[in-house]
């Protein structure tokens, strides 16, 4: 299992200017591989491999002797960042001939990396006390707010917007031993504003004191939209607003955190929806409340927690947990659906009146029971059976 570990450090005027020339360079020669990858494509109709790269990158070296003051291995990760960057391209465009809404992006030149990183632990660093000791830049102060688990695989230092500095260790974790957790199951609906836990319909929304940052935010975005460009006042309040996007981030993530743990706790299967990103950001007043719950963060910070708590976690197909009544199965189809605004649910079958979350809540947790009784424990079935294939379910229309 590998883990990411992130502690802050506090680099000095000497270090930051090694960090900052160190970051210099890596976006030079990066957009450097990135333009003889194009020309090379260009001529010959062929992409560099990633051993082009790196021979590039060692003819660079020999001609320009500024890079000897970057560790050999930070500069070789440039070559790993392009190659990922257009396989990452190639992987996309070809996802999207097959009909899937993704965004495809061409690598980008980039104005400056945030980021350096030390790809293997040979001796290029070394925690030593309260010290970071990392080759060519020194020895930076660091705050171990935790220990260290497992062996560290690599390091990555980092720069956020509100110039705050980041050491970030990649570990090994041995896998321990699966547990079996005695909790519940539970049905989670991801609304837009909320999550919905099951089995006493409690709605979980995000904590008030966002709602504060947000407005502060707002009227900090407010005051930089007024300083003249170019000026100091705007470089401080560009600063300024950096710090309240950082305060947002960290109380979300808090907060996200908290509750993913919560649940991973009490609850040994967890069902929630597949997210269907893509879908939703094309409107774009959904697109931020959605942004708001940080929701697909959620979702990986539940997959990290279940698998500590040894529960699980199941994701079945979004498609009719809205439409579809959790007490007699029947789906509304054309004009009865469900639109946006309806919050509540009315089945024309059997009567029931319930609210659209809760219902849709209760119809994610049945998908999941179903995946786990028909398909036994590890058996990964087509998703979108799994609603289709539970007993009693009755439907109308063209399904199945
Ligand atoms: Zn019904």
């Amino acid at each position: 299992m590998i883990r990411n570990y992130e502690y802050r450090l506090y680099p000095s005027r000497k270090q930051l200017d090694k960090l900052y020339s160190t970051f210099r360079l890596c976006s030079e020669l990066y957009n450097l591989l990135l333009a003889e990858h194009e020309a090379a494509y260009e001529q010959t109709g062929v992409s560099l491999t990633w051993y082009d790269l790196n021979n590039l990158i060692t003819n660079v070296k020999r001609h320009d002797a500024r890079f000897k003051s970057v560790y050999s291995l930070v500069l070789q990760d440039q070559a790993d960042r392009l190659s990922k960057a257009f396989s990452n391209f190639y992987r996309r465009c070809h996802e999207k001939k097959q009909g899937k809404c993704v965004k495809v992006g061409y690598p980008r030149y980039k104005k400056l990396i945030h980021s350096i990183t030390y790809p293997q632990n040979n001796g290029a660093f070394k925690v030593v006390g309260n010290k970071l000791k990392v080759s060519r830049i020194g020895k930076i102060p660091i705050v171990l707010h935790r220990p260290i688990i497992g062996t560290m695989k690599a390091l990555t230092i980092k720069r956020n917007r509100a110039g705050q500095w980041f050491a970030v260790f990649c570990c090994e974790i041995e896998n321990q031993e699966p547990k079996l957790h005695p909790g519940p199951t539970v049905g989670l609906d991801q609304g837009l504003n909320h999550i919905v836990v099951e089995a006493d319909g409690t709605v979980i929304e995000p904590p008030k004191f966002l709602r504060k940052s947000e407005k502060r935010l707002a009227k900090e975005q407010r005051k930089l939209s007024r300083k003249e460009k170019g000026s100091n006042n705007r470089r401080r309040q560009r600063h300024k607003v950096a710090r309240v996007h950082l305060k947002i981030a960290n109380q979300r993530g808090d907060f996200l955190h908290q509750l993913s743990r919560e649940l991973a706790e009490k609850y040994s299967v967890i069902v929630i929806e597949e997210l269907q990103i893509h879908n939703m950001v094309k409107n774009h007043s959904i697109a931020k409340s959605f942004y708001d719950a940080g929701l697909s963060s959620f979702i990986s910070m539940l997959e990290h927690k279940v698998s500590e708590t040894g529960a699980r976690l199941i994701k079945v197909s979004a498609a009719y947990t809205t439409q579809t009544c959790s007490r007699c199965g029947h789906v509304k189809e054309g004009d009865e659906k469900l639109g946006l605004g309806d919050r509540e649910y009315r089945c024309s079958c059997c009567g029931l009146v319930i609210d659209r979350d809760l219902n849709a809540s209760m119809n994610i947790h049945r998908a999941g029971q179903a995946r786990i009784h028909a398909c036994g424990d590890d058996v990964r079935p087509s998703l979108s059976k799994a609603v289709v294939a539970e007993p009693g379910t009755t439907r109308s229309g063209g399904l199945a």
